[in-house]
């Protein structure tokens, strides 16, 4: 008897013509995954089967399947020879400790096996229920497990009764490049997750104001990344000094606008990193009404001084149901470690919550945006996470 693990994809059977495409990039992703790990990676017909590794190395494919897009589901499995007692055997090994309904769920791809599909199940669930009929029961509409025997055409039979769901989503690189706006936060890991989710590779951009913020948020920042890379397999992040330019606007504009005006140099740099590096969007953590700069009027004037999508998966989630992925994607013991981020640098006491255009514009008419902007970009850190 040997163990294997069925990987199951979903919404790229929904993609016709150019299904080959998903499913190259999601092979590609699993072996990038796996690739410290001795194994074999099988194609079956819309599904992958993981076999010949070591029994210690089992939770650790299973943690890193969870993490890749695309995935919708795997199963440990059993693989026996298609013969009615080496099923049987195995069937009984796995159902023991079991407690509760079940059924028998059994698909014959090899028409030369003796017995018809639902003669198989009836007769594997005889077998089980004579053994264990003190902790378990058939229920066939709506059991508490399955047993599913995959009698395939090969002369082997693959036997479980798990399946535990991944993300889904679909495979990273299927849906361009994005940059990512990565402070130390909860919001932006979660919006970078989303996006990896449908499919998007992301690089990463933060800004830091050394020396009012502290090396301790820039390592905070570099684990987020770390974190996040494990779903998109590796990520750039970009680290831009922001300093001069918010001790700029602080010393030149008007205090209650000086998170807007941050904003704005922060979209601008973004864009031009953005395109710099192949991107086609700007991601943000920014959900409507959460804090002042994250009114419809603050975001309007964000937006307004890039030409590039700026996607904000986040726009219509609750700080808790935000909350509630970061703690599934492991980010939030991070996130809510009590390092200062740039934007509370130089926070204003009453920061204006519907900027108005002109005003916005009359104010940064004190500074040589082109410049600043210019200069910001002349020292940028990168590291490979
Ligand atoms: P987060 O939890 O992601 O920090 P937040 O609730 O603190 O978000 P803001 O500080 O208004 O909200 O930031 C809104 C978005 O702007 C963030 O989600 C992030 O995408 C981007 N952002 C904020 N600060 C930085 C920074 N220092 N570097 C890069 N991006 C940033
Ligand atoms: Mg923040």
């Amino acid at each position: 008897m040997k163990s294997v693990i069925i990987v199951r994809y979903c919404e790229i059977h929904l993609k016709g013509k150019n299904k080959k495409f998903f499913e190259k990039l999601l092979i590609n992703a699993i072996q990038k995954s796996l690739s410290d790990i001795p194994h074999k990676l099988a194609v079956m017909n819309a599904r992958y089967l993981i076999e010949d590794f070591n029994e210690n190395d089992y939770d650790t494919i299973c943690e890193r399947l969870s993490k890749i897009f695309g995935v919708h589901s795997y199963s440990p499995a059993k693989v026996v020879k298609s013969d009615f007692d080496e099923i049987a055997k195995c069937c009984l090994e796995l159902v023991d400790g079991k407690t509760g309904t079940f059924k028998v769920n059994t698909n014959r791809a090899d028409k030369k096996f003796p017995l018809p599909s639902p003669q198989m199940s009836r007769e594997l669930g005889g077998v089980l229920l004579e053994k264990y009929h003190e902790n378990i029961k058939v229920d066939v509409i709506n059991p508490s497990f399955s047993v599913n025997v995959d009698i395939r055409e090969s002369g082997e039979t693959l036997i479980y009764t798990d399946v535990i769901k991944g993300f889904g989503g679909l495979p990273v690189g299927s849906s361009g490049k994005g940059l990512l706006l990565l402070s130390g936060g909860i919001d932006s890991p979660v919006a970078g997750f989303m996006l990896a989710k449908r499919g998007m590779k992301l690089e990463a951009l933060h800004f830091h104001s050394y020396p009012y913020t502290s090396e301790q948020a820039l390592d905070k920042v570099k684990t987020l990344a770390k974190l996040i890379s494990y779903f998109t397999g590796g990520l750039k992040l970009h680290i831009v000094k922001f300093t001069h330019i918010q001790e700029q606007i602080h010393e030149h504009c008007p205090e209650e606008l000086m998170i807007t005006l941050m904003r704005r140099f922060m979209m601008r740099i973004a864009e031009r990193i953005s395109v710099k590096n192949g991107c086609q969007a700007i991601v943000t953590g920014e959900s409507l009404g959460q804090v002042a700069s994250q009114t419809v009027e603050s975001i309007t004037s964000s937006n307004s001084v890039v030409t590039q999508p700026v996607f904000r998966p986040l726009i219509g989630f609750d700080k808790l149901e935000i909350i509630e992925i970061s703690q599934k994607i492991d980010t939030f013991e991070t996130s809510i470690l009590p390092y200062e981020d740039c934007c509370t640098v130089f926070l204003p006491k009453f920061p204006a919550i519907k900027p108005k255009m002109e005003t916005i514009l009359r104010a940064e008419s004190a500074l040589d945006v082109e410049a600043l902007v210019e200069s910001a970009l002349q020292d940028v850190e990168i590291f490979e996470v």
